[in-house]
C-alpha cells in the first residue's frame, strides 16, 4: 500500500519536469535534498540525511547507528562482527582493519564517482554491508550460492535485514559495486524498476578498476561469451520484447542486459538514460508502458530506432572481446 501512496504524490510532484534539464530541477524530491546541498556544506557542519548537523551531533548520530547495527547482529547471527562506518554505509566484517581499509576505500571512491553522476538527490537513508568471513559462511548464513545479494527496503520488512549488502570477504571489489548499484537504485525510486534495467545497470558495474583514486570503467567482462553463443544461435529475444517485460526470464538475461548498459556506455547516453528512467519514467509508469517509455527513451536520446539500436547492439557484441575496455563516444 506504501508503493502506491508513494506513486500518486510523485506524480503530482513530477509531472512534465524534465531532469535533463538543470535548472528545471526541483531542490528536493520526496523530501531529499538536492545532492548540491550536501556537496557543499556550511563551514563545520555536516548534511547528512536531510539535516544540517554540526560534526558532534554526526558523531552522535553515527554512534548511534552503529550501536544499532551491532545490536542487530547479535541478535541475527553468533558470529563475532567489528563494525565501522563511512556516511551513509556501516559495515560490518570480520577481516583483519586493514584488509578492511582496502575494501573501505574502493567503495568510497565508487561512491563518490559514480553516486552523483546518476542520482540528483541525497540517499534517502543509510545501508548496511554485512562482509561474512568467507564464501562458506556467506552460503550458510544466506542460503544463496552467489557472491552477493542486495536486501531493499520492503514494506513488510523486517527492518534489520533489509536495506542491507550481503556479501563476504575475498568476494571482490566486482560484487561490492554491484550491489551498491542495487542499493543507489532502491535509494532512489520508491516503486520497483524492470528487473534487466537494475541488474543491467548493477551488472555493468561489476566490471572496472581504482587508479590514483578514480573509477575507470567501461569493460565487457566474463558475461559476453554466453551473449555471443545465444547470438550465434539466433536464440536471442528481440530487444524490444526483453525491454517490454518486468522480469527476465532468459538465463541469459543478466549477459544481455548487462551489454546493452555496455552499448548505452559506448555511445554516451548511460547517464542521461539512467536519470530519465530513475526520476521521469519509473516514478510514472509501470510495467509493458514503463518499457515502452524506456525504448522511446533510448531511441530520443541516441537518435536510432529500437531496431537500429537492436542491430548495432548485436554486432557490438559480436565483435568485442570477453575482457576489453570499450571506447566511449565523445
Ligand atoms: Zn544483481
Amino acid at each position: 500500500m506504501r508503493k502506491l501512496v508513494f506513486l500518486i504524490i510523485l506524480v503530482q510532484i513530477l509531472s512534465t519536469e524534465s531532469f535533463a534539464d538543470e535548472s528545471k530541477r526541483k531542490d528536493s524530491f520526496h523530501n531529499r535534498k538536492i545532492l548540491l546541498t550536501s556537496i557543499k556544506p556550511e563551514k563545520d557542519k555536516v548534511f547528512y540525511l536531510s539535516q544540517t548537523l554540526n560534526k558532534h551531533e554526526y558523531e552522535e548520530i553515527k554512534k548511534k547507528e552503529i550501536k544499532d547495527f551491532k545490536d542487530d547482529l547479535k541478535l541475527l547471527y553468533k558470529l563475532d562482527f567489528k563494525v565501522r562506518y563511512t556516511k551513509y554505509y556501516n559495515l560490518a566484517y570480520m577481516c583483519s582493519e586493514k584488509e578492511m581499509d582496502v575494501i573501505e576505500e574502493k567503495l568510497k571512491i565508487f561512491y563518490n564517482d559514480t553516486y552523483s553522476r546518476y542520482f540528483f538527490y541525497e540517499p534517502r537513508f543509510t545501508l548496511r554491508i554485512i562482509f561474512f568471513k568467507n564464501k562458506n559462511q556467506f552460503i550458510k548464513q544466506m542460503g544463496y550460492n552467489t557472491y552477493g545479494v542486495y536486501y531493499p527496503e520492503s514494506p513488510e520488512g523486517p527492518r534489520n535485514t533489509e536495506r542491507t549488502l550481503y556479501t563476504y570477504y575475498n568476494s571482490g571489489p566486482g560484487t561490492l559495486w554491484h550491489e551498491m548499484i542495487h542499493s543507489f537504485i532502491d535509494l532512489n525510486t520508491d516503486n520497483d524498476v524492470q528487473q534487466w534495467f537494475n541488474e543491467g545497470f548493477a551488472s555493468f558495474y561489476e566490471m572496472g578498476s581504482t587508479q590514483n583514486g578514480k573509477f575507470i570503467e567501461g569493460y565487457t567482462n566474463w558475461r559476453l561469451p554466453e551473449l555471443q553463443d545465444i547470438i550465434r544461435k539466433k536464440q536471442l529475444t528481440p530487444l524490444k520484447k526483453f525491454l517490454l517485460s518486468d522480469e527476465m526470464r532468459e538465463d541469459y538475461g543478466y549477459s544481455a542486459s548487462r551489454f546493452l548498459f555496455c552499448y548505452l556506455w559506448k555511445e554516451n547516453k548511460i547517464i542521461p538514460f539512467v536519470n530519465s528512467y530513475v526520476y521521469e519514467l519509473s516514478p510514472n509508469y509501470q510495467g509493458k508502458e514503463l518499457g515502452l517509455k524506456a525504448i522511446q527513451k533510448m531511441e530520443e536520446l541516441t537518435g536510432k530506432s529500437i531496431d537500429q539500436i537492436e542491430a548495432e547492439y548485436i554486432s557490438l557484441a559480436l565483435k568485442s572481446k570477453t575482457y576489453e575496455k570499450l571506447i566511449q563516444k565523445k
